[in-house]
């Protein structure tokens, strides 16, 4: 019932806390800056999209548009939600203009591709951007095939995370038992609706103020991991050493 208070490195993350994360029946992923690390700066090219398309829609100036980015981003979660809100946009084309990006920095991840590949359970990719973005980004990475499905902003009714509602949507349309469900995020306030559905929590740490905002301040957070691909290997592999691993946890 703590929140993790010395995650410094993967390492810290016993056996035993990965031999009992490996076969639950659901994982949940996040995409950008999740299944990708940050320093691939994917969002980057995202974050100039986004502020490009406030500077045309609106007749603004970039640094303008910036300002007006932030303030949707703070009050709506996303800024995509706060253009639907208070001007009518259409999400179907903010989103094909946004991710509309160049996805060669990405490194297809063996490492990844081979720990999904050893994970019993189901897996699905929840995101607040498109289909279409999760698709180009998870096949760069080579691991498009390990996932059932995209649960993306449409699917949940462009109501973005962290808002409640779409993680319900999520968990009746698939079929999800929360309590044998992992999601794993990079902003952790996005992580608040899945423990309060009883889901495992796995924060992928960020070092943006946006994504550790909460931590430590009410965000429940199980696992707390800095190389994603790492550590899924671990925990796919300390399920796989079978009753010694657990025996001698
Ligand atoms: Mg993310």
């Amino acid at each position: 019932m703590t929140v993790p208070t010395s995650p410094a490195v993967p390492a810290a993350e016993s056996a035993s806390p990965a031999a009992s994360l490996r076969d639950r029946a659901v994982w949940i992923f996040d995409l950008d800056n999740t299944l990708y690390p940050a320093s691939c700066n994917l969002f980057a090219q995202v974050d100039r999209r986004i502020n490009e398309f406030i500077a045309g829609h609106f007749g603004l100036g970039l640094d303008e548009a910036r300002v007006r980015q932030k303030r949707f981003f703070r009050d709506y979660g996303t800024t995509l939600r706060g253009l639907m809100v208070e001007h009518d946009v259409d999400p179907v084309a903010y989103m094909d203009y946004v991710h509309d990006i160049d996805v060669a920095g990405v490194q297809p991840s063996a490492l990844l591709a081979g720990a999904l590949d050893r994970l019993p359970g189901r897996k699905i990719i929840y995101t607040n951007g498109s289909v279409r973005h999760a698709e180009n980004v998870a096949g760069r990475l080579g691991i498009l095939d390990r996932f059932e499905a995209v649960f993306d902003i449409a699917a949940a009714g462009f109501v973005p995370k962290p808002d409640p509602r779409p993680y319900a949507t999520l968990v009746e349309r698939h079929g999800i038992d929360p309590a044998d469900a992992c999601m794993v995020e990079d902003i952790a306030r996005n992580l608040a609706p899945a423990h309060a559905l009883g889901m495992t929590t796995v924060w992928v740490r960020g070092d943006q103020e946006y994504e550790k905002a909460g931590v430590g301040a009410g965000i429940h957070i199980d696992h707390t991991v800095d190389d994603l691909p790492s550590w899924l290997a671990a925990v796919a592999e300390a399920g796989a050493a079978g009753a010694g691993a657990e025996g001698a946890a």
